[in-house]
């Protein structure tokens, strides 16, 4: 089947809001069509029954295909570059026969329905790039059930054939402790700054770090980027050893001059085959597979409560006895708790 002809076949689905089969949908997924692909997430993302439970067989069925490929974390904080950054790196590896799936995690997405990361009208070549595949972040209630879907969005993109995946996300919040846990490599995006470069985020945010990055070395920022680089390699050097390792390394680039790309992308290769000599890449993955367990879990778990109306009407009772000052909270958890253990 051609493009033309797949978009009118999902197009007619669409519009009758007829039940995709597993069998096609999932033949079609792994010739690695990117409108097979975006349909495939929609059904992930859809809060429908039906499309729940085609979701959860998509899954199953990508697994035995997924895994090939390297998942790349981009976090930093807004303005740092991120986008344009994309934009270069991942023209310098679709050239170098790759296939890239961009996807996000946005913190905002949970609060407002919108999404402000891995935007097409940021990434123009990118987005037109027929070796590349650009998803805005998933929306969701919360940000755990945002991040959970981009994970499960990353099986699908390894069985349709990507074997480059990055994921964008804010270094604000929690969103980066969430992309940690479904990446590889790490990479924080950092601007130079006068004096305080090592004021602006978080120690715990550059102790995830696999690489650290200055952006927008060029023009006067190209000193101030070296001057900076040094003063993050100092820092880094005082923290503790990775588990995996691997010796960070600071490096600096320039997205609009296309200069730095080569270094990070040697910087993946490399950390790619220490990791997998020693073990860790695989471990890496066993470990936030264990994570990724008890987040669904814990998921399902508040869900049984905070999905069903009759436990939120016997948690409305109790919050007014708590407001009206007749039990303490404390008292009003362990009634509620009681009754839901049944
Ligand atoms: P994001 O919010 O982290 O995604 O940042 P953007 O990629 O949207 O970039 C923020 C601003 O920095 C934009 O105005 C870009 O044009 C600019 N910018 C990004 N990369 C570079 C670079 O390498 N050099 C220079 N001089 N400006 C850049």
């Amino acid at each position: 089947m051609n493009s033309d002809h797949l978009d009118k076949w999902i197009g007619r689905r669409k519009e009758r809001r007829e039940n995709f089969s597993l069998v096609s949908l999932f033949t079609l997924l792994i010739q690695g069509d990117i409108t097979v692909l975006s349909t495939c997430l929609t059904v992930l993302e859809s809060t429908r029954t039906d499309d729940q439970v085609l979701a959860k067989q998509l899954i199953e069925s990508a697994l035995p295909l997924s895994g090939n490929s390297i998942r790349i974390g981009i976090t930093g904080v807004p303005g740092v570059g991120k986008s344009t950054f994309i934009e270069s790196f991942g023209k310098l590896l679709t050239d170098q026969g790759h296939k890239v799936a961009v996807l996000a995690i946005d913190p905002s997405s949970s609060e407002n329905g919108g999404s402000i990361l891995g935007d097409k009208t940021r990434m123009t070549e990118l987005s037109v790039n027929p070796k590349v595949f650009i998803r805005p972040t998933a929306a969701g209630a919360t940000l755990g059930g945002v991040a959970r879907k981009t994970r499960e969005s990353i099986y699908l993109c390894e069985a349709a054939g990507f074997d480059v995946i990055l994921i964008e996300t804010v270094g604000v919040g929690q969103s980066e402790t969430y992309v940690h846990s479904m990446v590889d490599f790490f990479l924080l995006l950092m601007l130079s700054g006068a004096g305080d470069e090592l004021q602006g985020i978080k120690r715990g945010i550059m102790e995830m770090a696999d690489a650290l990055v200055i952006t927008k070395a060029d023009g006067d920022n190209e000193m101030k980027s070296k001057i900076a680089a040094t003063a993050y390699k100092n820092a880094i050097h005082l923290f503790p050893p990775k588990k995996s390792n691997w010796i960070v390394p600071v490096l600096t680039c320039s997205s609009i001059n296309n200069s730095g790309m080569q270094e990070v992308n040697k910087s993946i290769e490399g950390f790619s085959i220490t990791t997998k000599a020693n073990g860790w890449f695989a471990e890496h993955r066993k470990i936030q597979d264990s994570f990724w367990l008890k987040e669904t879990l814990r998921d399902k778990i508040l869900n049984e409560f905070f999905g069903d109306e009759k436990w939120l009407a016997a948690l409305e009772q109790q919050e007014k006895m708590v407001y009206e000052g007749a039990i303490s909270s404390f008292q009003a958890a362990d009634n509620l708790y009681k009754q839901f253990k049944g």
